[in-house]
């Protein structure tokens, strides 16, 4: 799945790490009116090309701007957000960013589609770190989400630690003899890359 906003994709934040949020939104509609994904407009319409629903519903409603600058004369704070997300990201390219807007946004802000909406809009925002724009309502839920990922980050991290100093041999698990503290830390690192963007290498 991605959503607008979505500063990670299906391979960096996996299902289960994600929880259902409360409905927290106040509708101001800027969201609607300045997405982005973490794809490349040409890689979406290819995914549309291929079939991929969750592309297939995004551009069922979004519309891309002519250019950035289009964009930001509609929401300036959102695009200068996403753009300072994407320079600090070594996988993401500022070229590569389209910005969006939705025709079923009222002037008000409120989506006049609401109950056929697409699952997108649905789970907006998708994560703690969804680049969702300035004074949504979701800033305090998102701000939880970010800390309890972090902990559970740290947690695993002192636990792999902790291990390695109870080794018997400093290359054995201390309880599970048949793994090797190399295969533990392999699995931690593994449950640190969906972060790894976001900079879990340094919490
Ligand atoms: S930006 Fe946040 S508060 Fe505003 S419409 Fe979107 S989800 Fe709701
Ligand atoms: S379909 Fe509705 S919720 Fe989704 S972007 Fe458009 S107006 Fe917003």
């Amino acid at each position: 799945m991605f959503d607008m906003n979505y500063y990670g994709t299906e391979e960096t934040i996996p299902a289960e790490n994600r929880e259902e949020q409360p409905d927290m939104c106040h509708k101001c509609g800027k969201c609607c009116r300045s997405a982005t994904t973490y794809h490349s407009h040409k890689k979406l319409l290819q995914m549309t090309e291929e079939g991929v629903k969750d592309a297939i519903d995004f551009l069922s409603v979004f519309k891309p701007y002519r250019s950035i600058e289009d964009a930001r004369l509609v929401e300036p704070e959102q695009v200068a957000q996403v753009l300072k997300v994407v320079e600090l990201r070594d996988d993401m390219n500022v070229e590569d960013v389209t910005f969006y807007y939705c025709e079923h946004v009222s002037p008000e802000g409120l989506c006049t589609i609401y109950e056929r909406r697409p699952r997108c809009c649905r789970e907006a925002p998708g994560h703690g770190w969804s680049a969702m724009p300035p004074g949504c309502g979701f800033e305090g839920w998102q701000f939880e989400q970010r800390e309890k990922q972090k902990r559970m980050i740290r947690d695993l991290k002192t636990s792999a630690y902790i291990m390695e100093q109870m080794s018997p041999d400093g290359v054995h698990h201390p309880v599970r003899p048949d793994t090797t503290l190399e295969e533990l830390n392999q699995m931690v690192l593994e449950k640190i890359k969906p972060w790894k963007g976001f900079g879990s290498h340094h919490w």
